[in-house]
């Protein structure tokens, strides 16, 4: 089956066959991308208020932080690593949140901020984690000429209607020899290929497109950027927002989920890599680079 609703965000390529219900694949590429003519009719802003961060999506994000920072504190030791001088640069994170990344990212850089459309958790984490954030969407807010060295989208990217767009601004946002650091779900893994429609990471109206490595390799390409590192990022979660996640959403077992937490059976942690979410990291392009010198990673 056939759907001409929208082009490929990697290829612009208009055709594409549904490989799952409510999930479209490119014909030319192979992006996979949710069908936005069913999903984005909604408004974003309306997905992420407060419910998406307490019972909606996660269990309860704000008493997650200590897990959420060991997550960012792994990620931020490797984002270090191509920063020279970090403590003279500037940085700006996509989809802050409630700025738990900045929080721990915040004394290691001269200025970072955030931006997310979640306008309770920028209440948040301005009030209470005292980071500097602004309430609005990337695409339209103005930066005023204010050029940064590092953008970040964590777990970001897959929730944008338009990520090309998203990553095209950035690139008119960074400084020379800027980097962008992100990650996101891998497409092209072993489990999801395994789990099929059933991957954990394909939830629309929230996840709305699915990289590979491949085309993931190729929209930063398209966008100006030179891949520079790429890892499978693994993570640390909590008991309670794994239970929340397998009995509360997959299994529609919200009360033996509420009976483990109120016994006190899920104050713990664990770290796990499935090796199916992609950590990547990528240097904007310098007006002297000519196309042929950007050959990014293997395949
Ligand atoms: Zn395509």
């Amino acid at each position: 089956m056939a759907s001409k609703q929208q082009s490929c965000i990697v290829c612009q390529c208009p055709d594409s066959t549904v490989r799952f219900d409510g999930i479209l694949q490119c014909t030319r590429c192979s992006h996979v991308y949710a069908d936005l003519e069913r999903y984005v009719s909604t408004d974003l802003e309306l997905l992420y208020q407060e419910e998406y961060f307490s019972g909606a999506e996660y269990s309860d994000y704000v008493a997650d932080r200590p897990v959420l920072q060991q997550n960012f504190r792994r990620r931020l030791r490797v984002l270090l690593r191509f920063v020279d001088r970090a403590e003279d640069k500037s940085l700006l994170e996509i989809g802050c949140a409630h700025g738990f990344f900045l929080d721990v990212a915040g004394p290691f850089f001269a200025r970072v901020e955030g931006i997310d459309i979640s306008a309770g958790a920028v209440t948040y984490a301005r009030e209470r984690v005292g980071v500097r954030a602004v309430c609005g969407n990337f695409l339209s807010h103005d930066y005023q000429g204010g050029l940064f060295d590092v953008i970040c989208l964590w777990d970001t990217l897959e929730h944008l209607p338009e990520p090309h767009r998203f990553l095209a601004k950035a690139f008119r946002c960074l400084n020379d020899g800027g980097i962008i650091a992100l990650t996101t779900g891998d497409i092209g893994s072993a489990v999801a290929k395994l789990r099929g429609r059933k991957w954990r990471l394909i939830h629309p109206p929230t996840h709305l497109h699915y990289f590979s490595r491949m085309s993931m390799r190729r929209v930063l390409r398209n966008q100006g950027f030179v891949p520079v590192y790429r890892s499978s990022c693994g993570f640390s979660r909590s008991a309670d927002n794994a239970a929340h996640g397998v009995l509360a959403l997959r299994l529609g077992r919200p009360e033996l989920y509420q009976w483990l937490r109120k016994h006190g059976l899920l104050g713990w942690s664990f770290n796990l890599n499935l090796f199916d979410i992609m950590y990547v990291i990528a240097r904007k392009r310098s007006l002297s680079e000519g196309r042929d010198q950007v050959s990014g990673l293997g395949k």
